[in-house]
């Protein structure tokens, strides 16, 4: 018999071999659109080749050295995801930002910033104040913290016991947390549009009560960007179409456009709770790693990801709006779910049109029973957007 990877995936459909802008390749060589970007991971599309002249190059030069000694890409990195979070031109002045000057924490994936945020904020209240509150439907990561922050009770069950000072909320309900904010909560731990969940967007006006509830109670507020950060949804983070700053940002999935890389961002004073030898990872933050990071936030930069975002955004959800079968179209920017009539499912799930979808040459998953996310790539054509909403129709008639 031969060896075989463990089944926690099932079984894949397909095997793709190459990929090269929004398109992917099978064996075979037949053609597929990429609308799902391997989860909100490859916004810059297949093999960039500023990407790929850049893994190769720094591979060439220095991959690992541990977090013992400095890196020569990772000043650069910091100021970019530091401006960014707080709104402010590359270099500009203090005055120009929304929010204190942040500090950042490299590390390898998204449950990994998780896990550091939840560490950070045990180490900012110390004991007696650690609770952390996030959403039902949320989703943070597998890892067993990270899985215990996650909403999804049925995911919890096989796992018990998992790490004690967890609690959940209805997700937009200010009155639900409100009423949950005991004295033992440290943080409040939200996704500006829930990803997993269904692709479904806290209101403005929800976050702006959160972050009054947390300044009231010295309640620490946590964003989870890891799939909604650096301009998927239309602006560099979800958060920021509210209007409202954070205490910590944890971001992961876009930065690194396939290269696994992750990181935590903390304001200075919360930060300062982390002291050396607190938390660390062998390979975070590593040359190669923010070689590559560098330069795919610097093109995301240069093509101004955000509006890119908004404006095909808007009209991939016009165009999916005018399919048959389609009753919804929710989310922001290039972050989108198509909810599916009853008509249009018959016996069918989310998960069946989506296996369609695959057959003819598109991928996109079924995020609920009812509904299909779509997440293309920045560099989508309009006539490629054309033909994956002429797959759709085909696929749901
Ligand atoms: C994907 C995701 C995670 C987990 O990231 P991994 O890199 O898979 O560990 C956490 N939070 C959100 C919102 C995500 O979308």
């Amino acid at each position: 018999m031969t060896a075989a990877l463990v089944n926690n995936y099932g079984p894949p459909p397909v095997t793709f071999v190459k990929g090269q802008g929004a398109e992917l390749f099978d064996e075979s060589g037949k053609r597929y659109l990429d609308f799902l970007c391997g989860l909100a991971v490859t916004s810059l599309g297949h093999a960039d080749p500023d990407v790929t002249k850049t893994l190769t190059t720094q591979a060439d030069t220095l991959i690992h050295t541990s977090n013992l000694f400095g890196n020569e890409p990772t000043s650069d990195v910091v100021t970019i995801i530091d401006s960014l979070i707080r709104g402010m031109p590359i270099g500009g002045e203090a005055g120009d930002a929304s929010s204190e000057p942040g500090r950042v924490l490299f590390q390898n994936s998204g449950a990994e910033a998780i896990e550091a945020a939840i560490k950070l904020v045990r180490r900012y209240h110390g004991h007696g104040k650690h609770k952390i509150i996030s959403a039902y439907g949320s989703f943070h990561g597998r890892t067993m913290a990270a899985l215990a922050a996650t909403g999804q009770p049925e995911k919890h069950e096989p796992f018990q016991p998992l790490p004690e000072g967890f609690a959940h909320v209805a997700f937009n309900d200010v009155d639900a947390l409100e009423a949950a904010l005991d004295p033992s909560v440290g943080a409040v731990l939200l996704e500006s549009v829930q990803g997993e969940g269904g692709v479904n967007p806290a209101s403005d006006d929800y976050l702006r009560a959160v972050r009054e509830l947390c300044d009231e109670r010295g309640i620490l507020l946590v964003f989870d960007e890891i799939q909604t950060g650096f301009g998927r949804t239309g602006k560099w983070f979800g958060f920021q179409h509210a209007g409202v700053t954070p205490d910590i940002v944890t971001m992961a999935k876009a930065m690194g456009n396939g290269f696994p890389v992750g990181a935590l961002w903390a304001t200075a004073t919360v930060a300062a709770a982390f002291q050396p030898g607190d938390h660390g990872s062998t390979f975070a933050g590593q040359p190669l790693a923010l070689a590559v990071v560098r330069t795919v936030l610097n093109k995301l930069m240069a093509m101004n990801a955000p509006e890119v975002a908004q404006t095909k955004g808007a009209a991939l959800s016009e165009m999916l709006q005018g399919v048959d079968g389609v009753s919804e179209v929710r989310g922001k920017g290039l972050l989108l779910a198509a909810e599916l009539t009853a008509d249009a499912l018959g016996e069918r799930t989310a998960k069946d049109v989506a296996k369609t979808c695959l057959e003819m040459g598109l991928v996109v998953n079924g995020v609920t029973q009812t509904a299909l996310r779509l997440a293309p790539p920045f560099i989508v054509t309009t006539e490629q957007c054309q033909e994956a909403v002429d797959m759709l129709k085909k696929a749901l008639g």
